[in-house]
């Protein structure tokens, strides 16, 4: 691995390689018809067969097709090329798969360049056949000049140390540090409160199988305290963390008796969970500050802490309830828009805790959708059987709540579901459904550099294929600092988090993507410009050969070109995309562009 005190000198980008003698194989797709139709494909393979350096061009009906694959590689073989062009679809589609071709035809992998005449011109441009296809000779030729300056590439080899930090000691941290042990890889739990378990700690019965939350917590904590391979602190925050990917060290703050200790860990992965914060509506938010209006958690709380005999409120028994939902939820432009999730069937769950008790408790509830799904619909189901009433208010007609002066509270709403008659109910206690906000997400952000969504919610790389990944290599983040999500949807993206960690540290070393940026030690002057441009902190300042110069951490560089143009004296290079391939490619979409139309 190149370290930042060991730059390795290298030569001027555009005196690389560039070789006329290249040997570029260039295919065109027709990807069915997707491209043929609107682009002509034999004019361009035509177009591409005499550039210099090409020596294949061929126009395959579907290039990603095992027929094509091998062709390609009886070519790469059969004919020697040592660059290798494939005109098709979007690089998030093919490119692993005609890398791969590169590599079983033992190309370097990096000699493979992906030019979009689907996405990017047959499917932008299908009313212009003409402009279309000189936009796609334009396009391959960018490609083929890229691909005569590219040079060999290695991905990154670093070495990773078995040991990952989870930040967050709720139900999804606890269950995550257990799997990163079962799996053999020591674990670090941090947590800021004094106690482990998180909300679903504070929790009794849950759904969707009535088990306690606190139960399932101690059972958690009793095992962690059983592994060698966990350690646990409390009252603890992370604060720090520099080095790179795969060895990473974390500097934890435990807060002991008012004063603060530091503790420097090396960790190769680190998981955040650290949940959620519950909505906290303003003062007068559906009659909030009235003695009787509480929030979710402040009535399940109650409800798990109520005497057998039925429920109370400041002493007296409570025979009616009013559950308002979508507080703090799915407000307007500008507020929480998204569904906490998890509320409507908390609600339900807690209303079927109450009949319970005591089955003659009159409860009441106004929604605007119950979101209830999967297998939760049957509590929906049992609720209403148990004699729960569901009134559904128009988004715009939310209920109102006062209190009565001869005491209790009254609920105003319109009903749609009895041809919109305004009904005004009496009850003991109002339950605001509320959601889930983000954390503050902001010492993570510092420490981590974590990407943050509009919510607030953290956000992972890709919400479907790596939901847990973040674009902070070795950095995963699961439960509800994502997003809302019930405690058995957290825990799972717990578990996808310890998965990942194991890819990544099992083999004691993990590869990396080498198109990173590069410093010539040569060219830079160490003014230092650059230091502030990356977002990564991937830049640093070294000695080397008497002088100070710039420095980037290949393990941390996510080459995303950043620092590049800041440079004044143009020695940072992206290994992959150097300005000389980057020239060469617009040199030649200029020479080709169509002749502009005289203006009438
Ligand atoms: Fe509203 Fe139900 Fe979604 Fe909660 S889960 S925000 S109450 S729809
Ligand atoms: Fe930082 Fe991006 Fe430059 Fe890499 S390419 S050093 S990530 S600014």
């Amino acid at each position: 691995m190149t370290t930042p005190d060991s730059p390795e000198p290298v030569a001027d980008a555009s005196a690389t390689s560039g070789t006329p003698e290249r040997r570029i194989g260039v295919y065109i797709c027709h990807c069915g018809g997707n491209i043929s139709d609107y682009v002509d494909v034999e004019a361009v393979r035509e177009a591409l067969k005499d550039e210099p350096g090409v020596v294949v061009s061929e126009s395959p009906v579907f290039a990603c097709s095992d027929g094509t694959q091998h062709d390609m590689i009886d070519d790469i073989r059969g004919r020697n090329l040592d660059g290798l062009v494939v005109a098709s679809c979007s690089p998030k589609l093919h490119q692993v798969t005609f890398r791969n071709v590169a590599k079983r035809a033992d190309l370097n992998q990096y000699a493979y360049t992906q030019v979009n005449v689907r996405e990017q011109d047959s499917w932008a441009h299908p009313h212009d056949r003409s402009g279309a296809t000189e936009k796609a000779i334009g396009l391959v030729r960018a490609g083929v000049a890229k691909t005569r300056l590219s040079d060999p590439l290695e991905p990154l080899v670093v070495r990773t140390v078995s040991r990952a930090l989870v930040v967050g000691g709720g139900i999804t941290g606890l269950r995550a540090a257990i799997g990163l042990a079962d799996v053999g890889i020591q674990a670090v739990v941090v947590e800021r409160a004094a106690t482990l378990g998180g909300w679903v700690g504070t929790f009794g019965a849950t759904f969707p199988d009535d088990a306690s939350g606190a139960e399932e917590v101690a059972g958690l904590v009793e095992e962690i305290r059983k592994r060698r391979d966990i350690t646990t602190y409390t009252g603890a925050e992370l604060t720090g963390k520099s080095g790179s990917f795969g060895n990473y060290t974390v500097e934890l703050t435990l807060h002991r008796d008012g004063s603060d200790k530091v503790l420097s860990l090396e960790v190769g992965s680190i998981i955040v969970a650290t949940g959620f914060d519950a909505y906290s509506p303003d003062d007068g938010e559906f009659g909030y500050g009235i003695d009787g209006v509480v929030t979710l958690p402040e009535f399940k709380a109650m409800v798990d802490a109520g005497p057998s005999g039925g429920l109370t409120w400041r002493g007296r028994q409570v025979r009616s309830i009013a559950y308002v939902y979508c507080v703090g939820s799915r407000q307007e432009a500008g507020g929480n828009e998204y569904c906490s999730k998890y509320c409507c069937t908390a609600t339900i769950h807690a209303s079927l805790q109450v009949g319970t008790v005591d089955p003659s408790i009159r409860q009441y509830h106004l929604y605007r959708d119950i979101r209830a799904y999967g297998r939760n619909e049957l509590l929906y189901n049992a609720s209403r059987e148990a004699g729960s009433t569901y009134v559904k208010f128009a988004d715009d007609q939310p209920p109102s709540v006062a209190a009565l002066p001869t005491g209790g509270l009254a609920v105003t709403v319109t009903d749609l579901l009895t041809e919109s008659r305004e009904l005004t109910i009496g009850v003991d206690l109002v339950v605001l459904v509320t959601g889930m906000v983000p954390r503050d997400p902001s010492r993570l952000v510092e420490v981590l550099k974590l990407p943050v969504g509009s919510d607030g919610f953290f956000n992972e790389i890709h919400p479907k294929l790596r939901p847990v990944e973040t674009v902070v290599d070795g950095v995963m983040i699961a439960g509800c600092c994502q997003s809302p999500r019930t405690v058995g949807e957290s825990v799972s993206a717990g578990l996808a988090a310890v998965a990942q960690s194991a890819a990544l540290l099992k083999k004691g070393f993990a590869e990396l993507e080498p198109l990173v940026a590069r410093v010539n030690p040569e060219k830079c002057t160490g003014s230092g410009e650059c230091l502030s441009s990356c977002p990564y902190d991937a830049i640093t300042s070294i000695e080397w050969e008497g002088r100070s110069i710039a420095s980037v951490d290949p393990a941390t560089c996510k080459g995303c070109g950043g620092c590049v143009p800041v440079c004044g004296r143009d020695a940072i290079d992206l290994l992959g995309y150097t300005d000389a391939q980057m020239r060469a490619a617009i040199e030649e979409m200029v020479a080709t562009e169509r002749p502009k139309e005289p203006v009438a």
